[in-house]
């Protein structure tokens, strides 16, 4: 499994992932059905990323995009245990089972 901040900004901010690591990820988890060895990238630097691997080029996009663009970056966080939720939207926490559907809804009375 990736880390699921890297997994949230691939998903969420793919205008943040650059070229290289997006032909790189492409590279690493979508081999296709092809049975001869497949080319690498023209990009270098795709090429250079290929060779982290797949977690760690997870774990390089996810410190990349939050060095360059962190104030740009808006997390769902579970208020219970802090870690980030599976979409923006969420309001449940797979990681803990915290659920907080009608929280939202509380205190609004008037
Ligand atoms: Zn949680």
């Amino acid at each position: 499994m990736f880390d699921e901040v890297a997994e949230y900004i691939i998903e969420f901010y793919p205008d943040l992932v650059s070229p290289a690591e997006s032909q790189a990820r492409q590279w690493l988890l979508f081999p296709g059905h092809a049975k001869e060895p497949r080319e690498l990238p023209v990009d270098p630097n795709a090429v250079a990323l290929i060779k982290l691997g797949p977690e760690q080029l997870h774990i390089h996009i996810r410190d990349r995009v939050v060095r360059d663009h962190g104030s740009e970056l808006i997390f769902n966080r579970c208020p219970q245990c802090r870690r980030v939720v599976r979409t923006p939207l969420a309001q449940q926490c797979l990681h803990c089972g915290h659920d907080w559907h009608n929280n939202s809804r509380t205190g609004a009375t008037s």
